[in-house]
């Protein structure tokens, strides 16, 4: 590993810090009202671990394979691990007792997966609802309109806990476009938090990326999800 990737990691890790802070206090809110999760997909652990000692506490990974081999690598002390991808029904046994947290869950049947592993652990789960804010077809998540009766049958299953919402809103060529995704989002954050559902924390706003998380948080955001601007665009090979 070079000095150079190392450098490179610590400039862009303060400043994506500092723009955080900067779109929260636009929101009258502060840094530390904003979780900064980096997306670690293709990204090696030494590397991870590096962005760790430098404060950063949350990662997440999206393919359980990947996360496996990785497992024994990370510095979890003070990070947690959360799982941001699209999640098999058959894997979740897998992951279960290593994340804190399972950010892409979209049906009962899945929901009710993580709670039977996670029940045999003595676990309870936490998880975010993905939501498909385009309703891209092809794409997960579940269509806003059918948000709410997902939230009821999933509040109802023991062994999970919903903690708030997370979106990948369509790939937009404008800025004007992909702030008003954020901002259905939001407002159907807000919504859902206002009805008070039993067993359901809505805390979590879970959305933006490298190119976009500045927008994200100035439209509510309170969890960014970054990769290739604290890593350096990743290399598949
Ligand atoms: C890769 C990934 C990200 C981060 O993507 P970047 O554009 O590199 O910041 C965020 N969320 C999910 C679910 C991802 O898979």
């Amino acid at each position: 590993m070079t000095e150079k990737l190392f450098s490179d990691v610590e400039y862009n890790y303060k400043k994506i810090n500092d723009r955080i802070a900067e779109a929260a206090l636009k929101t009258g809110k502060s840094r530390e009202d904003i979780t900064f999760l980096a997306a670690t997909k293709t990204v090696p652990a030494e590397v991870i671990n590096y962005a760790v000692s430098l404060g950063l506490d949350h990662i997440g990974e999206n393919r359980v394979q990947e996360l496996l081999a990785k497992y024994n690598d990370y510095n979890l002390e003070d990070c947690s691990l959360q799982f941001i991808g699209h999640l098999q029904t058959n894997k979740v046994k897998q992951i279960v007792d290593k994340v804190d947290l399972i950010q892409s869950v979209d049906s009962v049947k899945l929901a009710s997966e993580i709670a039977r592993q996670s029940l045999k652990i003595g676990k309870t789960t936490d998880i975010l609802i993905e939501v498909n804010i385009g309703k891209e077809e092809n794409k997960s998540g579940v269509y806003p309109e059918n948000l709410e009766e997902l939230l009821c049958q999933i509040s109802e299953i023991e062994g999970v806990k919903v903690k708030g919402l997370m979106t990948i809103p369509p790939i937009c060529d404008n800025k004007h476009k992909i702030l008003k995704y954020f901002n259905n989002m939001h407002n159907i954050f807000i919504d859902i938090s206002q009805k008070k559902l039993d067993n359901i924390d809505m805390t979590i706003l879970s959305m933006g990326m490298s190119a976009d998380y500045f927008e994200a948080i100035s439209e509510g955001a309170n969890m960014v999800r970054i990769g290739s601007a604290l890593f350096g665009a990743r290399d598949y090979t």
